[in-house]
């Protein structure tokens, strides 16, 4: 089974061979920090964490490295808007950022590097673009030459006749080229500002994750990822800048997801439907979201509304019922150590499953298939009379398995443990055997308040979580 991915440059799936065995850099780019993030930037978040993760269970060792724009012009004016310095808005939506990450389940980045903290950095790369002649200056700004870079346009499949075209015409006569790009601003005044060869001005968008690739995973990478509008220009810019200097490929695999959408349209300011994860947390539980989000492929696009999520909630709670339900009975069966084959067979056959549908350029709706088959078996088997606990322990092995690349699962960590739950359900059983009725309806109330439902089963007082 090798894994195969989609390459926006190749236009091909093509069998995924990282640069040196076992290990795979991977660069995403991450958000300009003057806002909370909204629904549609959870999709390269969740996305490409489930890559990684995925990646990881495949025993690889991942690099991965996601950037905080923390200067450019929205960031300058949302600062003046707000009346605070451009560092301490940075930092207050970089706080943000990583809070609404982390509720997403979405594992800490190897690291995050900050525009700020790579001037010299960026600095020296435009440099060396100026020595190369790809680069020229221009009263204090300093611009890309993009008619010296014969393959301009190669990841987003188009020519600089083409581009020509689509291009809004400025009037800038410190161009020499409409399709020119900046990679050095000359400051206004009042402006944040370095120092540089050119004067004081600040870094243009594109170059900062030409210079943070190279400074912390190297020449060429693995996998740069990002959501479909980077394809042009960010990372198109990317390529010029970073192949210019280097004369290597920036990176062997370019991924891109496509766009959530809202009630069918686009999601934008002027249409006023942007949600931010803050708000939708408040609704829904979060793991419901990441389901909704792996509910589709990745090149597809997705559409949110309260009927989508609604059916992700149904569907993840049929998981998150087996899992609870497994649990539930293992505290209470016993072990033996004899084990069908055709359990296990059939246990090997649906992980397989789902490694072959996640090799599949990251199918992740498939790969949700092999885990209700999963749901499947493990239902059937918890309807005997008697379970095996051995069994009951492969199930979970499995689930929690498929949960490391996808992190669905709620374990529930601050609420009452499993051991508690049974404990309190027999002292229910005795004080009802006892007529003590209140303390029995105390009991329920208790685990009712905790979201503990209970069910009469013919093997017992069965419970599970909302
Ligand atoms: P931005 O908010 O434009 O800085 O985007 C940050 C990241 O989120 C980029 O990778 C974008 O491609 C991605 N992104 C923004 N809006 C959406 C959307 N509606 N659906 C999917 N990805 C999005
Ligand atoms: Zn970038």
């Amino acid at each position: 089974m090798t894994l195969r991915v989609y390459n926006t440059l190749t236009r091909k799936k093509e069998e995924f061979v990282p640069i040196e065995p076992g290990k795979v850099k991977m660069y995403v780019c991450g958000p300009t920090v003057y806002n909370y993030i909204h629904i549609g930037n959870g999709r390269p978040v969740i996305f490409f964490d489930v890559v990684r993760r995925y990646l990881e269970t495949q025993k690889y060792e991942v690099t991965y490295i996601t950037n905080f724009t923390d200067v450019d012009d929205k960031m300058i004016r949302k600062a003046e808007e707000l009346a605070v310095t451009v560092p301490e808005l940075a930092e207050t939506f970089i706080q943000a950022f990583l809070d609404d990450v982390k509720t997403l389940g979405v594992h800490d980045a190897t690291l995050n590097p900050r525009v700020t903290e790579n001037i010299q950095e960026i600095i020296d790369f435009i440099a060396a673009l100026v020595e190369k002649d790809f680069a020229y200056e221009a009263r204090g700004d300093v611009y890309y030459r993009t008619s010296k870079f014969a393959e301009y346009g190669k990841l987003s499949n188009q020519n600089l006749e083409e581009l020509q075209y689509g291009i809004r015409i400025e009037v800038d006569d410190r161009k020499e080229s409409p399709q020119d790009f900046v990679l050095w601003k000359a400051a206004k005044p009042g402006e944040i500002y370095w120092d540089s060869p050119w004067g004081q001005g600040r870094p243009g968008w594109h170059i900062e994750c030409s210079a943070m690739v190279r400074k912390y995973l190297g020449e060429t990478i693995d996998i740069h990822g990002g959501g479909q509008d980077l394809t042009f220009p960010h990372h198109e810019c990317e390529i010029a800048q970073t192949e210019a200097v280097t004369g290597h490929p920036m990176a062997n695999y370019w991924l891109h997801n496509a766009f959530l959408n809202i009630d069918n349209e686009k999601m934008s300011k002027s249409l006023g439907n942007g949600i931010l994860i803050r708000d939708l947390v408040k609704q829904i539980k979060p793991q419901v979201f990441r389901f909704f989000m792996l509910s589709a492929h990745y090149r597809n696009p997705l559409n949110f509304s309260d009927e989508s999520l609604k059916q992700a909630s149904n569907a993840l709670e049929r998981i998150q019922n087996a899992y609870d339900n497994l649990k539930h009975r293992l505290a209470t069966a016993s072990a033996t150590s004899e084990i069908e084959s055709v359990l296990t067979d059939r246990l090997a056959a649906i992980a397989n499953q789902f490694d072959d549908k996640m090799n599949d350029d990251f199918n992740t709706p498939d790969a949700i298939t092999a885990v209700f088959d999963l749901v499947a078996e493990a239902n059937l088997y918890l309807q005997q009379e008697r379970v095996n606990a051995v069994a009951l322990q492969l199930f979970l092995d499995q689930l929690q398995a498929f949960d490391q690349t996808l992190g669905i699962l709620s374990q529930q960590t601050d609420e009452l443990l499993d051991e508690e739950i049974e404990q309190l359900i027999i002292e229910r059983t005795e004080s009802r055997k006892s007529k003590n009725w209140a303390r029995a309806d105390e009991i329920r109330d208790l685990l009712t308040e905790k979201g503990i439902f209970l069910e009469d089963t013919p093997q017992g007082i069965r419970w599970r979580r909302k």
